[in-house]
């Protein structure tokens, strides 16, 4: 399989090729077309799978084909910690240069006050630690009404982080009518329950 079988846009296979990737890695070959094509994922993998890539890219392309509506967000990706949303907001950086995407990177140890300026402004994707994007829920600094698209990374590190309470709570504000990404290194009973509780009939991938 190459990057170009994949259902990528132009501009997207540019980011792609400025990075120096020549072809997908396993997690990346099965799950972009899936994602692109609007279908929940269960992806079994762990870091330095080229996991990331596999959700960042996809969506990439979903929010520049859509349209914002007052830049509200539209996709929200849960990270355990603060190391990896702020990878991740690096490689939305990077593939999405060629785009007018706002993120915002909501993770704790960072000025409040700056992510909520950042967030009055306007974003299309939310980075986020649980606990921080739920003080800025609290806050009144968040409206999730506008969220397509939800990436739960990393789900068995948020279990022995014991933030699956926030992750749920999370959930349980966003539209019914999503899609979601579902990434675990272990398919642990707690973590398939979740992964039960959160999908809709997804395509599950293990690499
Ligand atoms: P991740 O598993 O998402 O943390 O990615 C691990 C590392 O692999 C990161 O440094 C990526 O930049 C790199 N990477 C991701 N996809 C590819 C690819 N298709 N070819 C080569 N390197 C990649």
């Amino acid at each position: 399989t190459s990057f170009s079988d994949l259902g990528l846009s132009p501009e997207l296979l540019q980011a792609v090729a400025d990075s120096g990737y020549t072809q997908p890695t396993p997690i990346q070959a099965q799950a972009i077309p899936y994602v692109l094509m609007g279908r929940d994922v269960l992806g079994c993998a762990q870091t330095g799978t080229g996991k990331t890539a596999s959700f960042t890219l996809p969506m990439i392309d979903i929010l520049a084909q859509g349209r914002a509506r007052a830049r509200m967000p539209r996709s929200l990706i849960l990270e355990p910690t603060r190391e990896l949303a702020t990878q991740v907001a690096e490689s939305f950086d990077r593939y999405g240069k060629h785009h007018k995407l706002n993120q915002a990177l909501l993770i704790g140890g960072e000025s409040m006050a700056e992510q909520e300026k950042k967030l009055d402004r306007g974003v299309d994707v939310l980075i986020a630690t649980p606990g921080r994007l739920m003080d800025l829920f609290d806050r009144g600094k968040i409206l999730m009404t506008d969220v397509r698209t939800l990436v739960i990374d990393e789900a068995d590190r948020m279990l022995d982080m014991g933030f699956i309470p926030d992750v749920e709570r999370i959930v349980s504000l966003l539209p019914r009518i999503r899609q979601t990404l579902f990434f675990s290194a272990t398919m642990a009973t707690e973590i398939r329950r979740l992964a039960d509780a959160f999908l809709s009939n997804p395509k599950e991938i293990s690499v």
